[in-house]
């Protein structure tokens, strides 16, 4: 038995644990069968977790699958980014890369074995008119007036439709199961259509392709999969998996077991909406840092483990529920708290001058890079001219506001105590300059004389510091469940995205590598940005869960 501490239990491992136990399997096999149709998302990273986390802990095998029958919505460099994906939240598949797609020629040789077994037809019913025969939830169907095609018949067309002789949609190939079945799927699901496009593997080769209910089960058999999991939407689909199993000449019969998808507020978790904000621009792309995709996550800061921890966290049920943002954010919080560097950046600078302090001295002052942890330390350079953030500041203030007050004392963090002395203000009334006196007896101790500085703030060198964007985001849609809405579009938040173009930075920061996360001092978590040519950083999550109080309040 392979190390059981740290391992999530769930109804899917207990089955698995009882396959093994009663010697029904002596492995596990799992897959993870994405269509190539966009980018993967965070439900989707619930399903690699499940599948490839399988695999990992009872030292079984986890495919990734290419579940690529639709060749009009497909494209390879979604073949490449899911790839580079599952590969970066840390899995690796086993062998190699599968594609359903490959498997054409012996999917259209077990259609042909159900045409020949009289399991299989091709109907010539128009859309409108399958519709009416399909019958409804309360009323069965009617048969098809093809149902009854002899085998040769029903052979030879079917290699016809193959041969492209026939228009698309001027038929398709049925199963012959039950138009009265109280499952709906079950009333002679099409498993084959016509398609006159072209496919990112198979080129020109085929005009036909299969249908999902079809293409999946014998997929899966192929490549003797055990347990075959997926969201419940396919519960009723299970019936016609197991309908073609049993019905071809395959020895394989793998168990489908469906879990409940994630759903996330405040975003919306299907491809083709994800696609929709993408072409229309609503978004820079499907790697935006607002999108809920595992490439858009990646760029905004988050690491791996706190996407896997996240995925641990929800656990598997049956149970369909939405999970707030905020449990999320935890994850990547709880993470960078304790991994990322510390570091200084001022968003709203307004000018400290400090006329104590000599007007060409650079003093290096050196600061940890974690309060805890020891991660080493850097440079600040300290000068006569600094940077606060503006919102530091007060003329007057009463005792909960511990931060600079004039005629009052406050701490740079990692340096001295200083006092505002005088202000100056431009015609408008703002603040152009605070002029300060500093300590130079309270570098890393308190004043002597026992006097009591109890707000620290953050601080640059306004001589020294660096210039870079910091992009700060919102939730993308201002409601908890966007794609409730008639038009999920007109519930994008506007300001998801706000730019500041010239934030101040310590200069330690310009060495930091793309997608490296740090803690900017008292503003939160932020990661270099991967794509941007110049210096810029992605906030990626705030230092307390400041929704929670939105909510309440
Ligand atoms: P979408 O509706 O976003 O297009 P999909 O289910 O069509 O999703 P696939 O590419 O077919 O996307 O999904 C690959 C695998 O990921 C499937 O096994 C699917 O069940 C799973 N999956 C997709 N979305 C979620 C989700 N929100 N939560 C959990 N698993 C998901
Ligand atoms: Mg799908």
């Amino acid at each position: 038995m392979a190390d059981t501490e740290n391992r999530p239990t769930n109804f899917i491992r207990n089955i698995i644990d009882g396959d093994l136990a009663s010697g029904k399997h002596a492995s596990t096999h799992t897959r993870f069968p994405p269509e190539p149709n966009g980018f993967l998302h965070i439900g989707h990273a619930k399903s690699i977790c499940l599948n490839f986390g399988i695999a990992q802990d009872y030292k079984g095998l986890c495919n990734l699958r290419f579940d690529d029958t639709n060749p009009e919505k497909e494209d390879i460099d979604y073949v490449h980014s899911i790839q580079e994906d599952v590969k970066w939240l840390g899995f690796d598949w086993d062998g190699e890369i599968c594609y359903s797609s490959s498997y054409f020629d012996k999917l259209y040789g077990y259609a042909v074995e159900l045409i020949e077994k009289g399991l299989a037809y091709v109907c010539f019913l128009s859309p409108e008119q399958a519709r009416e025969y399909r019958g409804t939830l309360t009323e069965p169907g009617k048969n098809s007036p093809h149902r009854d095609t002899s085998v040769e018949e029903n052979l030879a067309l079917f290699e016809k439709m193959k041969n492209g002789e026939f228009k698309e949609g001027e038929c398709v190939l049925r199963a012959k199961i039950d138009m009265a079945s109280s499952f709906m799927v079950l009333r002679d699901p099409i498993i084959y259509r016509i398609r006159f496009a072209h496919h990112h593997q198979t080129g020109d080769k085929w005009c036909i392709y299969p249908m999902y209910d079809f293409t999946h089960c014998i997929s899966d058999a192929l490549e003797g999969i055990t347990h075959s999991l997926c969201t419940l939407e396919f519960q009723d689909n299970r019936r016609l998996y197991d309908w073609v199993l049993e019905n071809i000449s395959i020895e394989c019969k793998p168990q489908q077991i469906e879990f409940s998808r994630l759903n996330l507020e405040y975003t919306v978790m299907s491809k083709r909406k994800l696609n929709d904000l993408v072409e229309n621009g609503q978004v820079e792309g499907w790697d935006d840092p607002r999108m809920p995709t595992i490439a858009g996550l990646r760029r905004r800061g988050y690491t791996p483990a706190s996407i896997r921890e996240f995925c641990k966290r929800i656990g598997i049920t049956k149970q369909d529920n939405m999970v707030e943002m905020g449990m999320l954010e935890a994850c990547i919080r709880d993470d960078l708290n304790e991994n990322a560097p510390r570091a200084m950046a001022v968003l709203d600078p307004v000018k400290i001058v400090i006329e104590n302090f000599d007007a060409d001295k650079v003093e290096m002052l050196s600061a940890p890079n974690h309060p805890t942890l020891d991660m080493g330390e850097r440079e600040l350079p300290f000068t006569r001219e600094i940077f606060i953030e503006r919102e530091d500041f007060r003329v007057e203030a009463n005792k909960k506001f511990k931060r600079l007050v004039l005629g009052k004392e406050v701490r740079l963090r990692n340096a001295y105590v200083i006092k505002a002395e005088r202000i100056e203000e431009d015609d408008a009334g703002n603040i152009t300059t605070i002029f300060c006196s500093y300590d130079d007896e309270t570098l890393g101790k308190n004043p002597a004389d026992g006097r009591k500085v109890k707000g620290v703030i953050h601080w640059v060198s306004a001589t020294h510091c660096i210039e870079a964007e910091v992009r700060q985001y919102d939730r993308l849609f201002n409601v908890p469940n966007p794609a409730a809405a008639e038009d999920f579009t007109a519930t994008l938040n506007p300001e998801s995205l706000v730019i500041i173009a010239n934030a101040k930075l310590e200069p330690s920061l310009a060495n930091a590598e793309a997608e490296q996360g740090f803690q900017f001092e008292r503003l939160g978590y932020y990661s270099r940005d991967n794509k941007a040519e110049t210096l810029t950083f992605n906030q990626t999550v705030g230092l307390r869960d400041s929704w929670a109080k939105i909510e309440k309040a």
